[in-house]
Parts: C-alpha cells; sequence; structure tokens
C-alpha cells in the first residue's frame, strides 16, 4: 500500500469539507485525524477484503467521506439512526466520528463487513453508544416482532436499493415522525417518480434536496441528492414483505 502524507490528506479534506459547506467539521482536528486513520485502515484491510473499488485518497475523501456527511446537517441531535446496507461503513462511520451524540445501529447482510465496522469503530475510539453495527437482513429485523420494528427517528442508507425497494425495507423500522434519507445520485428525482407507492407504509410526499459535491482542488461538481421521505403514519403489519417478492413486485 502506497503510504499517504497526513498533512496533504487532512488538508484536502478540510477544503473539501468547507468547500461543501460543512464548515464546522473542516475545523475539527480530531475528525480528520480519525478520517485519515480510517483511510488508512480501510485500504490495509482491502488488500485481502473487497471493501472499496475507490482507492485514491481524494476520491475517498470526496466520494466516501464529503458524500456521507451530506446527511449530518439533517439529523437532530441525539437521534437513534438506522444505516441500512452499511457494507464497508458508509455512511455510518464518518457520520459517528462526525456526530458523537447520534446513537446509530448499522445492519448488513454480509456478515464479515460488519465484522470489518466493528472492529474498524472500536480501532478508532467509536463508543458502542454512538455506533453498533449487527449482521441483519432490513426486512427481518423490520417485520412486526423484529428489533428494528418502528425503533428511529432516522434511516439513512447509500447505494442499497432503488428508492421504491429501500423504502419498504425502512420505512417499517422509523418511528411515526422519523424520516429516511436516502444518499442518491443523479437519477434520485427518477427514483422518487417511480416510488409514489410508497405512501402504503405510512410515508408522507418524497422531498429532493440537491446536494452537489465539488472538489476543491479541479472545481468537478458531483451529481448528488438526498431524497427525504418522513413517516406520518404507522406501517400496516403486512409490511415488509419476502425480499422477494419486494423486488418482483416493488411498490
Ligand atoms: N452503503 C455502503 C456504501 O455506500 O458504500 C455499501 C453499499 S453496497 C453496494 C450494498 C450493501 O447493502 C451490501 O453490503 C449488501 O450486503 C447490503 N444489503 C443489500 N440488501 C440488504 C438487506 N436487505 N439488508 C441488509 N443489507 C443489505
Amino acid at each position: 500500500m502506497t503510504p499517504i502524507d497526513q498533512k496533504d490528506f487532512t488538508d484536502y479534506l478540510a477544503d473539501a469539507l468547507r468547500q461543501n459547506g460543512m464548515l464546522s467539521f473542516a475545523d475539527n482536528a480530531s475528525l480528520l485525524d480519525s478520517l485519515y486513520a480510517l483511510t488508512q485502515r480501510m485500504l490495509e484491510v482491502n488488500e485481502y477484503m473487497n471493501l472499496t473499488t475507490i482507492k485514491q485518497p481524494r476520491d475517498i475523501i470526496m466520494r466516501h467521506y464529503v458524500d456521507s456527511l451530506t446527511v449530518a446537517a439533517h439529523i437532530p441531535t441525539g437521534a437513534s439512526v438506522l444505516d441500512i446496507g452499511c457494507g464497508a461503513g458508509f455512511p455510518c462511520l464518518p457520520l459517528a466520528l462526525a456526530r458523537p451524540d447520534l446513537h446509530i445501529t448499522a445492519i448488513d447482510s454480509t456478515e464479515k463487513k460488519v465484522r470489518y465496522v466493528s472492529e474498524t469503530a472500536s480501532l478508532l475510539g467509536i463508543s458502542p453508544d454512538t455506533l453498533t453495527a449487527i449482521s441483519l437482513r432490513a426486512e427481518e429485523g423490520g417485520s412486526v416482532g423484529g428489533q428494528l420494528r418502528e425503533k428511529f427517528n432516522i434511516v439513512v442508507s447509500r447505494a442499497v436499493a432503488h428508492l421504491s425497494i429501500l423504502g419498504e425495507l425502512a420505512l417499517p423500522c422509523l418511528k411515526v415522525g422519523g424520516t429516511l434519507i436516502a444518499l442518491k445520485g443523479a437519477k434520485a428525482a427518477e427514483e422518487m417518480q417511480d416510488a409514489r407507492g410508497l405512501t402504503v407504509l405510512g410515508a408522507a410526499a418524497a422531498r429532493l434536496i440537491p446536494t452537489p459535491l465539488t472538489a476543491p482542488d479541479t472545481g468537478k461538481v458531483d451529481h448528488h441528492a438526498l431524497v427525504m421521505i418522513e413517516k406520518c403514519e404507522k406501517t400496516p403489519k403486512i409490511y415488509p414483505r419476502k425480499y422477494a417478492q419486494i423486488v418482483k413486485k416493488p411498490l
């Protein structure tokens, strides 16, 4: 693994956060150092485990860290948060480092990724009260009697499924009054059109928040958006359906 210069890394990270309106994070030296440590750890483990195809430090900063942290401004202090399909820890690990006031549960159906996220959180000094990772399928945890059912203020999720599928995984896990925040790319508006059937789960109409991400050195802009869906009523007990059904006949 090519060594990464810590000062170059943290300077670029601070510029990227500042450029994208995250001023308090840019001034948080301990957050910058922790994200440097996370990068080293992720790239080391990535030598023998498939965690990320993004390997250049500046790309990791923009596409994993700044991208993950776009949700932070939309989460109230002390909220309970579920990250569905956390994979290598996005957005949950940067979010836990930036917002230690949160109580994040990260789930993934792949056990070894969950083990990596748990061990990494512990190495980075993240308290289990801030982040706990569990190997679990969202539709199992969110079913009636499941450990995730109607337990969370916020659900976040990135790169897991089309919004119409993600909605059925996420909405049963939210308390009434809670919000799904889906991190999406250029097709966010199109996905919202296709996901209007989510209202049967107790969802209000989806809102689109464009959050274009600008690289501080090149000025290149990546299309990125948050789709916010509030839960205004309890989810009927028949949802979520079995995963094969959800995928075969999305709402
Ligand atoms: N969120 C991470 C990111 O943005 O880098 C990982 C994205 S990865 C493409 C999708 C992850 O979702 C995989 O790790 C997969 O195991 C997990 N996943 C897919 N369906 C799931 C489900 N129904 N419940 C829990 N995890 C799921």
